[in-house]
């Protein structure tokens, strides 16, 4: 691995247990306040994406919206949060998705994306893949054209890379655990 991902990582921290036991949770608040860590991670996020005509990146609530919006800027493209049920006023488009115990839903106003526009989805882990997975159905409902997604952490054991379903659509994580 690269120095620069060496550092991204040592910024990353992991909380055992939390929010539940046996959960590993990756804790990305210390990459964030560290200006150069999280520049770089920025700018190693970007990487892929530069000359592919990114014009909007949709970050999922809450840890998305943060990289999202910095990678956006980066890329010269717009931001479009992709929300938590209820938080955005109508008119909403919406997927469902399953979680382990239950059903979560991902929503973004009906005209947030234009037919074709090229889009990037954002997050700050990919574990199971059903956020990913439901953001990128979202973004294909708006009709607007998929052209990626970004990950800072992949949970490689939890393969939910396998949900992501389109091989010609890359999916890109710049760690992997
Ligand atoms: P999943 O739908 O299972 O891929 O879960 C991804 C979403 O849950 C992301 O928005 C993450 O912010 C969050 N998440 C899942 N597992 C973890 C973890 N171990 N540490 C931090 N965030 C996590």
């Amino acid at each position: 691995m690269d120095a620069t991902l060496q550092q991204i990582q040592s910024l990353i921290r992991a909380v055992p247990d939390f929010p539940k036991p046996g959960v590993m949770f990756r804790d990305i608040t210390p990459l964030l306040a560290d200006a150069g860590g999280f520049a770089r991670c920025i700018d190693a996020l970007a990487e892929p994406w530069q000359g592919s005509g990114v014009q909007a990146v949709c970050g999922i609530e809450s840890r998305g919206f943060i990289f999202g919006a910095a990678l956006a800027q980066k890329l010269h493209a717009g931001f479009v949060p992709l929300r938590k049920p209820n938080k955005l006023p109508p008119p909403v488009v919406s997927v469902d998705y399953q979680l382990e115990y239950g059903v979560d839903r991902l929503e973004a106003r009906n005209d947030a994306l234009r037919p074709g526009e090229r889009v990037l989805i954002v997050d700050d882990v990919l574990a199971t893949g059903g956020t990913v997975a439901a953001a990128r159905a979202l973004v294909l409902k708006l009709g607007a054209q998929l052209v990626g997604a970004s990950v800072v952490i992949e949970l490689a054991a939890l393969q939910g890379r396998a949900g992501w379903q389109d091989e010609r659509i890359p999916l890109h994580a710049l760690l992997r655990y």
